[in-house]
C-alpha cells in the first residue's frame, strides 16, 4: 500500500491500479464479495473494515437480546452446499455470538482473512477519470488505487445517537446498541433508561428488565410486534433441514422476500371474520415474519386489509398487558402494520407486567434534556444509572455518505443525493463510474431476508466485472436516464404500497433533516432480479461500458 498525502495524491497517468477492487466492509456482503472476486474471478481484492473483527452487524450489535429474526437456516449464505452441510445452528433464532461465530467460520473456511484489513476505516474515495480507477483513502493515512470500488458498508451500520441536550453532563454510563462494548454491560442493581422501541429496543427490553433493578422505557412510537417462538433445533430438525437445503435455497430465491412463505391469492377482505381470525391465530402461533409474508396478498397494499391484521395484533397486546393504561400506550395507532420494520419478540409485551418496568410516552412529553443524574422529559424527571440508546441507524445512506465519495468532476455523493438517494437498480450511481453498491438504496435490501438480496447483488456485480474483463472494458457507469427511470419506478411501486404511510427509517424519517423518500425497492426479489437480468441480457442496458 502506498502512503501518499490525502489531498495531493492521484494515480499517475496510464498507470494500472494497484488492486482490481477495494471492498469496504466485512459483513455478509464484504465476505461474499471477496470470495467471488478472489476465488471465482481470480482477481486481486482487498477489504477494509472499521471493526477489529469480521461480521459487520453481528460484530457491532452485542446488546442483550440481539438475535436475528429471519430463521437461522434462511439467514445464512447459500452459495456453498458444503458450508450448508458443515454448519449447524442451535436454534431458530440464534443470538448474536452464534451468528458472529458463523461469519468468522466462513471467513476462516474460505481463507478470506488474509485479504481483509481490519481496524481500518475508509475516509475518502475519489474517482480518477484519467485512469478509470478509484483512489481510496484510509484512516491510517494511506491510500490505494483500485479499478472498482465496491461498497459493502451495510444498510444498518451508521449508528444514530440523537442529539439530546446535556448528554455530556450525564454522570452515568450510556451506550448505543449498535456499538455495544465487547465486555458487556452489567445492569445488576442499576436503574436503566432505554430509549427506542423499534426492533432493537423490543429485543433488548425483556433482557435488561430481567437483569436491572429498574427499567424505564422511553417510547415515541408504539410498535406492532409478533412473537418469535424461538426453539432449539433438534438432531431430527437438522437431518430434515440438511436433506432439504437445496429445495429450501431454491424456494428462498424464488420468493418475494427471501422467505419460504407465500402470500395467499386471497384478499384479507374476502374471508369472513371467523376464518380470517383463525388464519391470523395460526400465523401468530407459528411466530415470526410468516405473519407478514405468509398471510393475505393485500396486507401491504390495502389499508382496510391491513387493518384486519393490525386490529388482531392490537387485541393480542391488550390481552397480554395487564394494566389497561399501559396497554393503551403500547397499542400502535399511527401507522399500518408492516409499514415500519416489523419486529419480532420474545416476551416483549409481557415485560410491561413486571413491577420493575415503567413505560414513558415521549411523544406526549418529549425528552427535554439529559441531566447529571438521568433524563428529564417535559413533564417529569427520571434518575438513571445507565442510558441505552436503541435509536437505530442513519439507514441505507449513512455509511455510504460518511465515506466522502467523489465521482466525476469531483462531485460528492452527498451533493448528488442531496434530495434523496438516486441509483440505477440500487447497484450504481450516475457520475460515479466503477462504484458498485451492495444492497444500495433502490434495491430490495432491508425489505427482504438480507443474505438472499446480498448474494444476488454480489453475483450480479461479479458477473458484470467478469463481462468487463472478457470484453476489455475499464469503465462502467449508470446512465442518467436509466437512473431517473429507476427512481421513478421505485417511487411508483412504493406509492402502491402502505410503506410510505409511516414515519419510518425506510423513509429517512428518523434522522432530523434527512430528505423524506422511500429508499428500498418494494417490488420483491423476483421482479427485481428479473429487472437486473433483463439489463444484462440487453447488453447492460442503462449502463455505459467503455474500453
Ligand atoms: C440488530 C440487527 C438485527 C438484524 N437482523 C436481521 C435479520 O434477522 N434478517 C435480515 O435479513 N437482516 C437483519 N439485519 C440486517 C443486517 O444488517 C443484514 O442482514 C446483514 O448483516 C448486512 O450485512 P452487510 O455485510 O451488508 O452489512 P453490515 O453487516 O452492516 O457490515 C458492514 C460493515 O461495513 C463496515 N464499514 C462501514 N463503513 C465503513 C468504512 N467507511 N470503512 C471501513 N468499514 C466500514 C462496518 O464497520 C460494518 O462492519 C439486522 C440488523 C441489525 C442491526
Amino acid at each position: 500500500m502506498s502512503s501518499q498525502p490525502l489531498a495531493s495524491s492521484q494515480a499517475s497517468s496510464g498507470r494500472a491500479p494497484e488492486l482490481d477492487a477495494v471492498i469496504v466492509g466485512a459483513g455478509f456482503s464484504g465476505l461474499y464479495m471477496l470470495y467471488r472476486m478472489r476465488e471465482v474471478l481470480g482477481l486481486n481484492a482487498r477489504v477494509f473494515e472499521t471493526g477489529d473483527g469480521v461480521g459487520g452487524t453481528w460484530y457491532w450489535n452485542r446488546y442483550p437480546g440481539a438475535r436475528c429474526d429471519s430463521e437461522s437456516f434462511y439467514y445464512s449464505f447459500t452459495f456453498s452446499p458444503e458450508l450448508d452441510q458443515e454448519w449447524e445452528w442451535t436454534s431458530k433464532y440464534p443470538e448474536q455470538p452464534e451468528i458472529l461465530r458463523y461469519l468468522d467460520y466462513v471467513a476462516d473456511r474460505f481463507e478470506l482473512k488474509r485479504d481483509i484489513q481490519l481496524s481500518t476505516r475508509v475516509i475518502e474515495a475519489s474517482f480518477d477519470e484519467e485512469n478509470d480507477c478509484w483512489r481510496v483513502f484510509t484512516d491510517d493515512g494511506k491510500s490505494i488505487t483500485a479499478r472498482y470500488l465496491i461498497s459493502a458498508v451495510g444498510c444498518l451500520s451508521a449508528a444514530n445517537v440523537p442529539d439530546i441536550k446535556g448528554i455530556d453532563d450525564f454522570e452515568g454510563e450510556w451506550y448505543h446498541t449498535g456499538s455495544w462494548p465487547h465486555e458487556g454491560v452489567d445492569f445488576s442493581g442499576k436503574r436503566v433508561g432505554l430509549i427506542g422501541t423499534g426492533s432493537t429496543g423490543i429485543q433488548a427490553a425483556p433482557r435488561i428488565a430481567a437483569e436491572a433493578d429498574h427499567l424505564t422505557v422511553f417510547q415515541r412510537t408504539a410498535n406492532f410486534s409478533i412473537p418469535a417462538r424461538n426453539a432449539p433445533l433438534s438432531a431430527e430438525d437438522w437431518a430434515d433441514i440438511r436433506k432439504n437445503y437445496p429445495e429450501i435455497r431454491r424456494v428462498l430465491k424464488s420468493s418475494m422476500a427471501g422467505f419460504p412463505y407465500t402470500l395467499t391469492e386471497r384478499s384479507a377482505k374476502d374471508v369472513d371474520d371467523e376464518e380470517r381470525t383463525a388464519i391470523y391465530e395460526e400465523l401468530w402461533d407459528h411466530g415470526g415474519f410468516k405473519f407478514l409474508w405468509g398471510s393475505f396478498f393485500d396486507i401491504m397494499l390495502d389499508l382496510d386489509a391491513n387493518a384486519t391484521a393490525a386490529d388482531f395484533i392490537r387485541g393480542k397486546i391488550r390481552r397480554t398487558v395487564k394494566d389497561p393504561k399501559v396497554a393503551d400506550m403500547l397499542v400502535p395507532t399511527d401507522h399500518p402494520y408492516g409499514s415500519k420494520r416489523p419486529p419480532i419478540d420474545t416476551d416483549y409485551f409481557e415485560t410491561y407486567n413486571r413491577d420493575n418496568v415503567k413505560l414513558v410516552d415521549i411523544r406526549k412529553a418529549p425528552i427535554a434534556e439529559i441531566t447529571k443524574n438521568g433524563l428529564r422529559t417535559e413533564d417529569s424527571e427520571y434518575e438513571l444509572d445507565i442510558i441505552v440508546f436503541a435509536t437505530g441507524f442513519d439507514a441505507m445512506t449513512g455509511s455510504l455518505l460518511r465515506m466522502n465519495i467523489r465521482g466525476k468532476g469531483g462531485r460528492t455523493l452527498e451533493d448528488k443525493w442531496a434530495a434523496g438517494p438516486r441509483t440505477y437498480l440500487g447497484l450504481q450511481v450516475e457520475g460515479f463510474p466503477n462504484l458498485f453498491t451492495i444492497t444500495g438504496p433502490g434495491s430490495p435490501s432491508v425489505l427482504v431476508n438480507m443474505p438472499i438480496a446480498i448474494e444476488q447483488h454480489v453475483e450480479w456485480i461479479s458477473d458484470c466485472i467478469e463481462h468487463m474483463r472478457e470484453n476489455g472494458m475499464r469503465r462502467i457507469e449508470a446512465n442518467l436516464d436509466a437512473e431517473d427511470a429507476w427512481v421513478d419506478h421505485v417511487n411508483e411501486v412504493a406509492s402502491m404500497t402502505l410503506f410510505p404511510r409511516a414515519n419510518s427509517w425506510y423513509m429517512g424519517s428518523n434522522i432530523p433533516g434527512k430528505t423524506r423518500v422511500f429508499m428500498p425497492y418494494p417490488g420483491g426479489l423476483v421482479l427485481y432480479g428479473e429487472r437486473c437480468q433483463d439489463a444484462v441480457s440487453k447488453g447492460y442496458e442503462g449502463f455505459t461500458l467503455q474500453p
